[in-house]
């Protein structure tokens, strides 16, 4: 069975194809600059050669047709009929109180998430249009909505809760609600089979450090505290968002600066972070400023490090403990010296990482047979969860219109 996943982001939309007998990659692409006439369509089934056009791209509608014609290319395409996709699963960025799982995509289901765009301004846009694209295009086909804030929706409500009048939680759902949710959920099933254990028996702190980073506190199984909030710019210190943040020095910025609350929020998302202090966002930038001892790239990685070591500390408190400690995206996949850091800096609770391992790349685990915590680096995998959920929710329903 095959089965589409899409991320469609607000310029620019990634696809990949899987074959669920094995959950093998069929092919993958991506499609930049929607919405400007020079769009950038990267393509690869694998086996073949990588394609890459430039071309119009209006809008989403337009790069999901031309992905939807890469895949059935006879040179370069990994199908020969559109039909052969039995499912297609979308990235979602906000589930609200709505969502607490992933969902098949009927008109209620639009209708809600279409609620809940404010929520996600930058996100929610792109990805409504893409799911309406795909229906427009593939009718008959079946589409799944799968949320980055679902996995969260267990976190108790001491911990989901802002300390501010209940009424607002009340009136507009006001609340924490968490992001990176499927990448979370996978490393905690990961962390488990790496462990021989049940997800069940497991305390687990994941760290997603991507652009966007952030930490989540997984208690059997179960997210029950993460970093990001409301939006996905609380928590950590991110490539440009500040995250945590005194309301009250936002307020008083905004009198001394004479400008408006969108603004400041716009400057909190973009010009923050690591690009606030040593103005450069990308970790691999600040990684070299460090090596050349630059002192505002010195200063950026301290912080960096240090706001994710307070998170870890605040989770092991959350939790009453953890076993295992792990570290993916972007960042957390291929910084080594701030794996170090971090945990060179937590053997107070009986951390030990061996040095030389941690060099690697790919999957592994890090820490030496003493350490009390075990620590691992797990490349992330999204899209493969997406997939998976579709494809249950696929067969559910197909079970369920057996049965009538
Ligand atoms: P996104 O949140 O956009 O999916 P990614 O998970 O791709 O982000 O992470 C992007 C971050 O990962 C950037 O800060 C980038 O510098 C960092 N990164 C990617 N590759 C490396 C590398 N080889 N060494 C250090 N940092 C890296």
């Amino acid at each position: 069975m095959k089965i589409l996943v899409i991320n469609c982001g607000s310029s620019s939309l990634k696809y990949k194809l899987f074959d669920m007998n094995n959950d093998s990659v069929l092919a993958e692409g991506k499609v930049e600059r929607i919405g400007e006439k020079d769009g950038i369509i990267t393509h690869q089934t694998v086996g073949k050669e990588k394609v890459s056009q430039i071309k119009p791209m209006p809008e989403h509608s337009a790069a999901i047709s031309e992905c939807l014609r890469l895949l059935t290319d006879a040179q370069v395409g990994a199908i020969q009929d559109l039909s052969e996709i039995k499912g297609i699963g979308h990235r979602v960025l906000h589930g609200g109180e709505y969502f607490k799982q992933s969902t098949l995509v009927d008109d209620t289901a639009l209708h809600q998430m279409e609620e809940l765009r404010e929520l996600g301004p930058l996100h929610m846009p792109a990805n409504i249009l893409g799911i309406r694209s795909c229906r427009t295009l593939m009718p008959g086909t079946p589409q799944a909505a799968v949320f980055d804030t679902a996995f969260h929706s267990t976190m108790p409500k001491h911990a989901f809760l802002y300390a501010i009048p209940y009424e607002l939680y009340q009136r507009y759902r006001i609340r924490r609600y968490g992001f990176h949710g499927t990448s979370h959920n996978y490393i905690a099933l990961r962390v488990a089979q790496l462990m021989k254990a049940d997800p069940k028996d497991l305390k687990i702190i994941s760290c997603h450090l991507g652009n966007g980073a952030s930490l989540a506190a997984i208690d059997g199984g179960k997210s029950v505290d993460t970093s990001m909030g409301f939006t996905p710019l609380e928590g950590l210190m991110m490539g440009t968002r500040s995250g945590d943040i005194d309301p009250s020095a936002l307020e008083y910025v905004m009198e001394k600066e004479q400008v408006p609350m969108a603004n400041i929020i716009n400057m909190l998302n973009k010009h923050s972070g690591l690009y606030g202090i040593a103005d450069a966002g990308d970790m691999r930038d600040i990684v070299k400023g460090v090596e050349e001892q630059k002192p505002m790239h010195m200063l950026a990685y301290d912080m960096y490090e240090y706001r994710i070591r307070k998170y870890i500390g605040a989770y092991i408190a959350a939790m009453n403990g953890v076993d295992a400690i792990a570290f993916t995206a972007g960042i957390g996949e291929n910084t080594p010296s701030l794996r170090a850091k971090i945990c060179d800096n937590l053997s107070y609770f009986g951390v030990a990482i061996n040095h030389e391992i941690n060099q690697q790349r790919g999957e592994f685990e890090l820490s030496t047979p003493e350490s009390k915590i075990k620590v691992y680096v797990v490349p992330t995998d999204e899209e493969i969860m997406i997939a998976r959920d579709t494809l249950k929710l696929i067969s559910e329903n197909n079970n369920k219109q057996e049965k009538r």
